[in-house]
């Protein structure tokens, strides 16, 4: 099982707590993991170090805390640093600038573009009222502008008619035509992409860009792009420019790295996530969450741990057969949750939960909102029995539904949906670890 950088630290500085100032000794035991940590969250090595004296520098000789170790004070540091890198705030997709505003999309080949233009698509749609108008510049492959004209009618989004033979270029400026001549507030341009970065690939972009003279230029490339992602991200500004990045496949197995490597290497902000093949998968940019990501996943061996102490017998019985089968609904959510109230709340809890961190733990008593899991209960009371059973049937009208029936908001619920894949996710993969595992987890 995964060892979250704050364990490490722990162990290093198990019995230092409360002792005055870091030293340059400790701080430097405590780089040591943090490198480590990062390069296992596949950050790469130039931003790594650069980060690692960033932090020294901020660490040294800084005060101990009384309630807290200095391991977990270093955590501390290193998460502020991560999100100060990744920058503060969620970037929002500009659209200021006349109509119609044109977006384009460059990456790599798979990296995600016809799927991301669909689903930004979508969103300033539903959003924002607006009339977009998706093109595929994509002349390499047929299927994919087929590709894109499916997705686009799957948002409910006008398309631009396929002409076979036209050149990239050529379907640029009769996008842009089309978009100003139908009225269209917004024209977003993907484009082909390629499996490496080459002079070809660069080029044709850079053509592009020059004739559609787009408002932004938004970089998709994978979360699991690992070391190549300070050199693709900076051949793309070099060449185009780019506006923002987007990040995808958030919901894979990755750590994030890439989100820190490409931010470091641009300074350009990472405006979105794609978080799933679904057109709604696509979210707000939060550094706060991928910092805690690339620290660690949280500790799912703790959470049960301390939850064995507190579950009867018999709900821990049921609780390991449905995780020997890999199974987590929300009815077993919301008896999580009913059992972390009775735990004494979110201080101790929410550094445990897969994705939250254990970093949470280390800020215990800083803006922890105590009600947030009667809010959490009191939505899954609003779904249905076959809801909880089946997370897969809450599409966005049985969200503002469940919205409305639980006092809460839309983003709640797909906030507490997000942290039941993470714990679904984690569970599957515990239960992977089979029987042995399992017993050891409920003492037997
Ligand atoms: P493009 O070549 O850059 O246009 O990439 P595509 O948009 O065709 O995406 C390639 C594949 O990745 C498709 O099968 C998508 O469904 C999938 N994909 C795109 N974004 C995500 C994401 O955020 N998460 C997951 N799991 N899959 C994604
Ligand atoms: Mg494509």
């Amino acid at each position: 099982m995964f060892e979250s950088l704050s364990d490490r630290l722990g162990k290093i500085f198990d019995g230092l707590k409360g002792r005055g100032a870091l030293s340059e000794g400790d701080v430097d035991m405590a780089l040591r993991e943090v490198r480590r940590a990062l390069i296992e969250a596949d950050v790469s090595l130039e931003v790594v170090r650069a980060f690692v004296e960033q932090v020294r520098e901020r660490a040294v000789g800084q005060e101990v805390t009384r309630s807290v170790t200095p391991g977990q004070q270093v955590v501390k540091i290193v998460h502020d640093e991560l999100v100060s890198v990744l920058g503060e705030d969620a970037v929002p997709v500009s659209l200021n600038a006349p109509s119609p505003v044109p977006i384009l999309m460059v990456g790599l080949q798979g990296a995600g573009k016809t799927t991301v233009s669909a689903k930004i698509a979508k969103r300033l749609k539903d959003r924002q009222g607006k009339k977009v108008l998706l093109a595929s510049l994509d002349t390499r492959r047929p299927a994919a502008m087929e590709q894109l004209a499916i997705l686009g009618r799957q948002v409910g989004v006008d398309n631009l008619p396929i002409v076979p033979g036209e050149s990239a270029t050529d379907i640029a400026k009769r996008a842009i035509r089309e978009a100003r001549l139908g009225g269209f507030d917004v024209v977003i341009l993907d484009t082909a992409g390629r499996t490496h970065i080459d002079e070809e690939l660069m080029a044709e972009t850079a053509q592009i860009k020059a004739l559609a003279n787009p408002h932004e230029v938004l970089l998709v490339a994978d979360a699991l792009t690992g070391q190549d992602a300070v050199n693709l991200a900076r051949s793309f500004d070099q060449r185009v420019d780019v506006t923002g990045i987007v990040l995808t496949r958030v919901d894979g197995d990755g750590r994030g790295g890439a989100a820190l490597s490409m931010r470091a290497a641009t300074g350009k902000p990472i405006k979105l996530i794609g978080t799933g093949e679904k057109m709604d998968a696509l979210e707000d940019f939060h550094p706060g969450r991928i910092a805690d990501r690339i620290l660690g996943m949280g500790d799912i061996v703790s959470l049960v741990e301390k939850a064995r102490e507190h579950v009867t017998a018999e709900d821990a019985e049921r609780m390991a057969k449905k995780l020997k089968k890999g199974v987590f609904d929300l009815e077993d959510l919301r008896s999580q949750l009913q059992q972390m109230k009775k735990m004494g709340g979110m201080g101790g809890l929410m550094g445990l939960m897969p994705g939250a961190g254990q970093l949470k733990k280390a800020m215990a008593g800083t803006n922890i909102d105590e009600k947030v899991f009667d809010r959490q209960i009191a939505i899954i009371n609003s779904m249905t029995k076959k809801e909880r059973a089946n997370p897969d049937l809450l599409n966005a009208s049985r969200r503002k539904r469940i919205a409305a029936g639980s006092g809460t908001e839309v983003s709640d619920i797909n906030k507490l949906m997000k942290q039941h894949r993470q714990m679904a996710d984690m569970m599957k993969k515990v239960s992977k670890g089979g029987p042995g595992a399992l017993a050891g987890m409920f003492g037997g």
